[in-house]
C-alpha cells in the first residue's frame, strides 16, 4: 500500500449528500476527492448512491408513467378523449426508468469533471490521523492524507426477521423498482412513504396491494387533517391499507408468500405474490471507520454530529441519511452544501426548521413547519387557514380536484408555523412555503403576495386569506 496523494478534502460517499459537498469544496477552491462504491444489479458502478440509483428518480419515473397509465385509463373520458386500446408495456417503463436513471448519474461524473473533484470508485475507510484507505475496484489499494474528511455513507434497507429478504419474492424497495411484471397480488409492509409511492405504482397498472401498518395511525408524521384525507383517496384507488397489524412471519408456498399479522381482532393471514418489506431505513457505516478514529455512533447507529455536522474527532464531518434528522436526498443536499462551506472557512447553516417532506403519491402530499398537533403541544394559540382545490378553477380545469391546503400561524404575532398540502403538484406548491418559514413570514406576507390567475398556487393564497376569514373564493367559515 503506498500513500500517492494528499487532499483538503476527501469525501466518502457520492450520494445527494456527499456529491454536492464535493462540488462545493472545489468551488472554494480546495481539492477534492470523492469515493464511492455503489454497485448496479448489472454489476457497474456508478455515482449518484441510493438517490439516484435506486431511489428518488426511478421511484419518480414508474411514478409517471404509471399515473399516465392510470389517467389515460380512469380520467381522459371525462375530457372527451377516448382512448381504444389502451395498454403498457412494463419493459419499456423500465427501460425509460434505466435511461433517465443513466443520465443522471452520468451527470454527476461530469459535474465532477467540470468541478475539478477527482472521482474514484471503490471503497473508503477512514483511519486515524485522517487518513483513508482507498480499494479500488480491482482491490489495490492506496492510502490517502487529508485535511478533512466528510462521512457520506447513506442508508440501507431496513430489514424484518420475521420476513427476510429473498431477492425474489420478498424484495426491499429497489427490488420493487425493478419487477418486470405487474405482481398480480402484491404485499407491502409498512404504510410508509416508500410503502405508499411504490404501493400506488403498482396499484395504478392493476395489481391488487394490501398494505401491511404496524401502527394504528395513518402517517402519524403527517398532519392529521391530511392524513385523513389521504387514507380517504388511496382506499378508493384500491390501496387495501391495514393499520395495527404486526406482522409475525411469511410462508412461501405454492399459491405464493402467506404473510401472517396480528391486528386488534386476532390473527390473520394474506397471501401474495411478491411482499416489499418498507419498514424505514438505517444507517450505513459497514467497513467505513477504522480503528480508534474517534468518530462516535449513537445506540441506533448513526454518526454523532453536532449542529454544523461535526463529528467527535477533529476535522471529521459526517452528513445525510447517516447522521441524524429525516432521510431526504435535499436534507442531505444542504448539509453537504453547508460542510463544503464551513471546511473553506465560510459561514453556513441548515434551517432544520424548514425541511419540506413530500409523498409523491395522487394526490401529491407535502408539508412544512409543525403539524396542528405539534402546533398545539407548545401551547402556543394559533389559527388555521384552509382551501379546497375543489374551489380552484385550475384545479377544476385539470380534473384534479382532491384534497386541500392548509395554512398554520400563530395568533400573537401572524408568523406561519406550518403549511400542509394535500392535492395537484403538492411538492411544487410548498416551495413557496418552505420560502416563507425561510424568512418568518406572516400570513399576511402570503395575503400580500399576488398569485398569477388561474394557478394551484392560488390555493396557498387563499388558505392563507382563510387563516384571517379574509378569504375570496371560499366562504369564511
Ligand atoms: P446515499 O444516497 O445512500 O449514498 C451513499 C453512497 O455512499 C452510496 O453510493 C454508497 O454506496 C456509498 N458508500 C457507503 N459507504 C461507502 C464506503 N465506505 N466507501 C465508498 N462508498 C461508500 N428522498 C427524497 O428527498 N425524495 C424522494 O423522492 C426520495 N425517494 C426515495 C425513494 C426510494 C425508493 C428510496 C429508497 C429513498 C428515497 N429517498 C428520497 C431518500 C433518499 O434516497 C436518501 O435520503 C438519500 O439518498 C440519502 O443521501 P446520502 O448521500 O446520505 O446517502
Ligand atoms: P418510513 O419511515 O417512511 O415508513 C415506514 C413505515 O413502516 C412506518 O409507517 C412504520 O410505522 C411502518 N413499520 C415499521 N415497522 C413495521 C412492521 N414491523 N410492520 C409493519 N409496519 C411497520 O420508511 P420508508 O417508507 O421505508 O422510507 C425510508 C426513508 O426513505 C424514509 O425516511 C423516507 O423519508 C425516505 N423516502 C423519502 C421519499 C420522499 O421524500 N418522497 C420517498 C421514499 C423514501
Amino acid at each position: 500500500m503506498s500513500e500517492v496523494a494528499s487532499y483538503d478534502v476527501i469525501v466518502i460517499g457520492a450520494g445527494p449528500a456527499g456529491y454536492p459537498c464535493a462540488i462545493r469544496a472545489a468551488q472554494n477552491g480546495l481539492k477534492v476527492a470523492c469515493i464511492d462504491e455503489w454497485k448496479n444489479y448489472d454489476g457497474s458502478h456508478t455515482f449518484g448512491g441510493t438517490c439516484l440509483n435506486a431511489g428518488c428518480i426511478p421511484s419518480k419515473a414508474l411514478l409517471e408513467s404509471s399515473e399516465l397509465y392510470h389517467r389515460a385509463h380512469a380520467e381522459f373520458a371525462a375530457h372527451g378523449i377516448k382512448v381504444g386500446g389502451l395498454e403498457f408495456d412494463v419493459a419499456t417503463m423500465q427501460k425509460r426508468k434505466a435511461k433517465i436513471v443513466k443520465a443522471s448519474t452520468q451527470g454527476i461524473a461530469g459535474l465532477f469533471k467540470s468541478a475539478g473533484v477527482t472521482g474514484l470508485q471503490g471503497h473508503g475507510k477512514l483511519l486515524p490521523g485522517n487518513r483513508v484507505e482507498f480499494t479500488a475496484l480491482d482491490g489495490t489499494k492506496q492510502e490517502f492524507a487529508a485535511r478533512h474528511v466528510v462521512l457520506a455513507s447513506g442508508s440501507v434497507p431496513m430489514e424484518l426477521k420475521s420476513v427476510p429478504f429473498d431477492g425474489k419474492n420478498v424484495v426491499d424497495s429497489w427490488g420493487a423498482l425493478e419487477f418486470d411484471a405487474v405482481p398480480k397480488r402484491l404485499g407491502v409492509i409498512g404504510a410508509g412513504v416508500i410503502g405508499l409511492e411504490l404501493g400506488s405504482v403498482w396499484r395504478r397498472l392493476g395489481a391488487e396491494v394490501v398494505v401491511l401498518e404496524a401502527m394504528e395511525q395513518f402517517l402519524w408524521m403527517a398532519d392529521q387533517q391530511v392524513a385523513k384525507e389521504a387514507l380517504k383517496h388511496f382506499k378508493k384507488q384500491g390501496l387495501d391499507v391495514r393499520l395495527g397489524a404486526k406482522v409475525s412471519g411469511a410462508k412461501q408456498g405454492k399459491d405464493g408468500v402467506k404473510l401472517e399479522y396480528a391486528d386488534a381482532s386476532g390473527t390473520q393471514t394474506v397471501t401474495v405474490d411478491k411482499v416489499v418489506v418498507a419498514i424505514g431505513r438505517r444507517p450505513f457505516t459497514g467497513g467505513l471507520l477504522g480503528e480508534g478514529t474517534g468518530v462516535e455512533l449513537d445506540e441506533r447507529g448513526f454518526i454523532q454530529v453536532d449542529h454544523e455536522c461535526r463529528t467527535a474527532a477533529p476535522n471529521v464531518w459526517a452528513v445525510g441519511d447517516v447522521v441524524r434528522g429525516p432521510m431526504l436526498a435535499h436534507k442531505g443536499k444542504e448539509e453537504g452544501v453547508m460542510v463544503g462551506d464551513l471546511i473553506a472557512g465560510l459561514r453556513s447553516e441548515v434551517n432544520y426548521r424548514a425541511i419540506p417532506s413530500v409523498i409523491y403519491t395522487a394526490p401529491e402530499i407535502a408539508w412544512v413547519g409543525l403539524t396542528e398537533d405539534e402546533v398545539k403541544k407548545t401551547g402556543r394559540e394559533y389559527k388555521v387557514g384552509s382551501f379546497p382545490f375543489m374551489a380552484s378553477g385550475r384545479a377544476r380545469a385539470m380534473e384534479a380536484p382532491a384534497g386541500f391546503a392548509k395554512v398554520i400561524a400563530a395568533k400573537d404575532d401572524d408568523e406561519i408555523l406550518g403549511v400542509h398540502i394535500i392535492g395537484p403538484m403538492a411538492g411544487e406548491l410548498i416551495a413557496e412555503a418552505v420560502l416563507a418559514l425561510e424568512y418568518s413570514a406572516s400570513t399576511e406576507d402570503l395575503q400580500r403576495t399576488i398569485h398569477a390567475h388561474p394557478t394551484l398556487s392560488e390555493a396557498v393564497h387563499e388558505a392563507a386569506l382563510h387563516a384571517d376569514r379574509r378569504a375570496i373564493d371560499v366562504p369564511n367559515r
